[in-house]
């Protein structure tokens, strides 16, 4: 549970709308403190907050989640961030049993195929492990911006996330992408390389490509969907009911194989 009810959450928005980020993050901090946890996949907006947070505190909680399919790029980025700031990063990684039940369903590149299999595979990959992440937190930080598409047009700089029980802070919410890069620029920080080949938004490797002329921000995560709400679930759940299908039968399909691990006398983990 929160420490900080659904009306607090709702004036603490309208409190820190006209206020800079640095504020927000320290309210944050002084309100959560270890029960809150940075949420980053190292682009640059994760890279302005994970700098604003560890002035306020160095020993912020930072999460990150390794999906399976992340660029190598990534992981070689994290690394040197991990040094360079001297940060220690908790990297939450998805379920080996669900994947392997996915895979074995699905097959490996079951996203391309339908929009509500690229949603049970985020879902694996991504919002399980975040769900278990931010089991013990009262509140997480994001880096999202109003700017970056109309998903993401109504976010507050403080709202209340039910999917965790929990309080989601938004200090970028109302800066443009010139300001992020602005920061970075001025603050020296380190950049994902991947930008300097076009991405302009980078996720796992399969579903992530750098930008052609004329496309908005995001146009290069899931570009087959198009028209579709790009999300992959960790912000904005696309209700589905081809997705809750796909979930049910994972969950079955991970059933099945523990009876039979149990009655052969082996237990897995799940
Ligand atoms: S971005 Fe692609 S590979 Fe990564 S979790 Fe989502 S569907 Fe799977």
């Amino acid at each position: 549970m929160t420490t900080c009810a659904l009306p607090d959450v709702e004036a603490a928005a309208a409190r820190f709308e006209p206020l800079p980020a640095e504020e927000v993050l320290a309210w944050a901090l002084d309100t959560f403190g270890s029960r809150l946890a940075v949420v980053t996949a190292f682009q640059a907006e994760g890279m302005v907050i994970l700098d604003l947070a560890r002035r306020l505190d160095p020993d912020v909680r930072v999460v990150t989640i390794d999906t399976g399919r992340l660029p190598q790029e990534t992981h070689d980025f994290i690394d040197q961030v991990r040094v360079r700031l001297g940060l220690e990063v908790e990297v939450v990684a998805p379920h080996a049993a669900a994947v392997e039940a996915m895979v074995l369903r699905h097959g490996p590149n079951l996203f391309k195929r339908d929009v509500s299999l690229r949603q049970l595979c985020c879902h694996v990959r991504k919002v399980e492990p975040l769900n278990r992440a931010l089991r013990d937190a009262d509140a997480w930080v994001s880096g999202l911006r109003r700017d970056q598409g109309p998903s993401r047009a109504a976010t507050a700089k403080v709202e209340h996330d039910p999917a965790h029980q929990a309080v989601k802070v938004n200090p970028l919410a109302d800066w443009t992408r010139e300001q992020v890069w602005a920061y970075v620029d001025a603050h020296h920080l380190p950049v994902h390389p991947l930008y300097a080949e076009g991405y302009t938004s980078i996720g796992c490797a399969p579903c992530t490509r750098p930008l052609r002329p004329g496309e908005d921000e995001r146009a290069g995560r899931w570009w087959w969907e198009a028209g579709a709400d790009r999300e992959c679930g960790l912000h904005h759940a696309t209700p589905s009911e081809r997705f809750d299908g796909a979930l049910a039968t994972l969950g079955a399909d991970l059933a099945a194989r523990d009876r039979r691990a149990e009655q052969s006398g082996l237990r897995l983990a799940t």
